[in-house]
């Protein structure tokens, strides 16, 4: 079966540093591949050129559903389904929860009414418990809440493939739990997953296989339990 995701010898330089040096990997329709690494590993800038946003990469091939992404701008590799939210907030502070939703929202033609598409986005705020901060502005609600809104926003798109880079960022432990069950819930739903986190024990748990990077190149590969064992990469973690 062809994989949902095909990433063949990706590479970019930034001058002199090689950030990401021909990494190649595939994601499996319904998976949630985890993808660890010690900081400044090459993490957050595989996601930028995987979706191009705000750089392709230099080299390498990258095909979504058996499709090439080459010819394709950002804007078009979200509506072909590759979704990614970043390590930041990056929200409309000064949009409402339910206006960040509604924005979101891809307006396929014939696809409906203004009432079916407020319906469907009341179903996406129930879904990311944003229901009670509806009306609120996305700059004043809590760390937690922006998260999920933003995991929200990008699942409202209908997105194949969702890149989740570091969605429990700065979350409390219940918390962190609480995102776990969110991820699983969405890929129950039929996203396939990407997800970035330095918090490895969450990696481990909600991971069907996971990555590591180390200086832009992939370190080892398998499944949780067992990488986390690997002594390649508890050097590189702790040679951190
Ligand atoms: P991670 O997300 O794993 O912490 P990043 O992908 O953000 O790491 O960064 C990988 C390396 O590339 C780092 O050395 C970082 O400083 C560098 N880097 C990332 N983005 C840029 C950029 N836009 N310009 C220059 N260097 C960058
Ligand atoms: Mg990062």
């Amino acid at each position: 079966m062809t994989p949902l995701l095909d990433v063949k010898d990706i590479r970019k330089s930034f001058g002199a540093l090689q950030a990401i040096g021909g990494v190649s990997f595939t994601l499996n329709r319904g998976e949630i591949l985890g993808i660890a690494g010690p900081n400044g590993s090459g993490k957050s800038t595989l996601f930028n050129i995987l979706t191009k946003i705000p750089f392709p990469p230099d080299s390498g091939e990258v095909s979504l559903d058996g499709k090439p992404l080459k010819s394709l701008g950002p804007r078009q590799i979200v509506d072909a389904g590759l979704l990614r939210i970043f390590q930041t907030e990056m929200d409309f502070e000064s949009l409402t929860v339910l206006e960040n939703i509604l924005v979101s929202m891809p307006d396929k033609p014939g696809s409906g009414t203004p009432s079916s598409k407020q319906k469907k986005a009341d179903e996406l705020l129930e879904l990311f418990g944003l229901t009670a901060h509806s009306d609120r502005l996305a700059g004043e609600i809590n760390v937690y809440d922006r998260k999920r809104l933003m995991v929200a926003t990008a699942f409202a798109h209908n997105p194949l493939v969702l890149l989740l880079d570091e969605p429990a960022a700065g979350l409390s432990k219940p918390e962190i739990e609480e995102m776990v069950e969110l991820i699983r819930q969405l890929n129950r739903l039929g996203v396939s997953i990407i997800l970035i986190e330095h918090i490895i024990p969450l990696l481990v748990a909600v991971s069907d296989r996971l990555i590591v990077l180390n200086f832009g190149e992939v370190l080892a590969e398998g499944l949780p339990r067992e990488i986390v064992r690997n002594p390649k990469v508890v050097e590189a973690y702790i040679g951190n």
